[in-house]
């Protein structure tokens, strides 16, 4: 506790940057002002400051001699949702918005470098890495393909997204899956348009296209483990202009998502299995294009050991779920945690009531808990690299 203490007087100001970020969201790979701005601070506090890693992304330094060396890492990218907040800190930024908390993290982030960068109570290294492109693009993937690792060795890698629905300043960690791997699907139908009257002189992709949004829902429910969650959810049909005219063509898009590398597979196997065997049954051509996006987000044991005990250190042991039910959401912090030892854990952001979820155009990160994020990312390299 006596970190979070310590944040107390950091709490202005890692509120007035969150703001400043939320009021000012951009999205992947667009993060100028965020990385200058990250940047600018990092370079105040003293620390060593890197630009341009995966485009926007930033990663500043802080070593103090000899020892193991550590990465802890922030998101700073925002989404295309426009704002429906009416607070001073809304949105100056049309059809751009901070509905995720990426600026609260972004915010943590820079509380703990400030922090560690003027006690400097630790032995060994600490890379701060602030990733653009978080949401679909990858930010976190191309850092990694940029040589992240290679550029700046560390031992073990970390990172905190804010979660509602958990109370806000408590945290949940585990071993092994927390979040679900994220893939696109794309499914395009081939027919022959005729009369609206006549079918039979046609071939109807619309009815085939509907066979197999049907069809594809067998999926989770006959072929994979039910103890292994899966998801497949068609997002968009696309077809046809008039009342009339049965149309050539039909697109569906989707996504799918499994907790497990052999359900990952097995839904890029059925999926375009099922898409071509329906849309053969109906005589329409189909052409199914599977996207690989995320990976699963997977602790690994020692590491998530390491983060509770950080994080019991802020919320005490009560405030520590240990045993959470993952997510099958998707995380690009996945990438990096396929290279390195790591953990990726949540903290709680309060009641997800009303607009407060994520991805809402309500949103707004809650900046009670920043002394909270900003205290456990402290005690996170207290745990790992003490003693000084
Ligand atoms: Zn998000
Ligand atoms: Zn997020």
């Amino acid at each position: 506790m006596r970190i979070l203490d310590e944040m107390a007087s950091y709490v202005s100001d890692m509120r007035d940057w969150r703001r400043d970020i939320h009021a000012h969201p951009e999205t992947a790979f667009e993060e100028r002002r965020t990385s200058d701005l990250v940047a600018d601070k990092l370079t105040a506090f003293g620390l060593d400051v890197h630009k341009g890693l995966g485009k926007t992304g930033v990663v500043g330094t802080l070593r103090t001699g000899p020892g193991p060396a550590i990465g802890l890492r922030a998101d700073m990218d925002a989404l295309f949702i426009d704002e429906r907040n009416t607070f001073s800190h809304v949105s100056q930024n049309p059809g751009r918005m901070h509905a995720c908390g990426h600026d609260g993290h972004t915010a943590m982030l820079l509380g703990a470098a400030r922090h560690l960068a003027e006690t400097r109570a630790f032995r060994g290294t600490v890379h701060f890495i602030f990733q653009p492109a978080e949401e679909n693009e990858g930010g976190g993937r191309l850092m990694v393909e940029e040589g992240l690792f290679e550029k700046f060795p560390m031992d073990m890698v970390f990172a905190l997204h804010n979660w509602p629905g958990r109370r806000a300043g408590s945290f949940a960690v585990k071993p092994g899956v927390m979040m679900a791997s994220s893939d696109n699907f794309e499914i395009t139908l081939t027919g022959k348009g005729a009369h609206g009257a006549m079918p039979h002189l046609g071939t109807d992709p619309i009815v085939a296209g509907a066979a197999i949004v049907g069809a594809l829902q067998t999926i989770a429910s006959r072929e994979t483990d039910p103890l292994d969650s899966t998801v497949v959810s068609v997002t968009c049909f696309n077809s046809g202009e008039t009342w009339n005219a049965i149309p050539a063509q039909a697109r569906l898009k989707g996504t799918a998502r499994a907790l497990s590398p052999e359900s990952r597979d097995a839904l890029e196997e059925a999926i375009g299995r099922i898409a071509r065997s329906v849309g053969t049954a109906h005589g329409v051509d189909v052409d199914c294009v599977y996207h690989r996006l995320y990976p699963p987000t997977v602790n690994n044991a020692e590491a998530a050991a390491i983060a509770a005990r950080a994080a019991a250190r802020i919320a005490g042991e009560a405030g520590v779920d240990l045993d959470p039910r993952a997510s099958m959401g998707g995380e690009d912090f996945s990438f990096m945690l396929q290279q390195k030892t790591g953990c990726y854990i949540w903290l709680g952001n309060g009641p997800g009531t009303g607009g407060c979820t994520l991805h809402n155009a309500h949103y707004d990160f809650n900046d009670d808990i920043l002394a909270t994020g900003a205290a456990y990312w402290c005690a996170l390299v207290d745990e790992i690299l003490g003693g000084a």
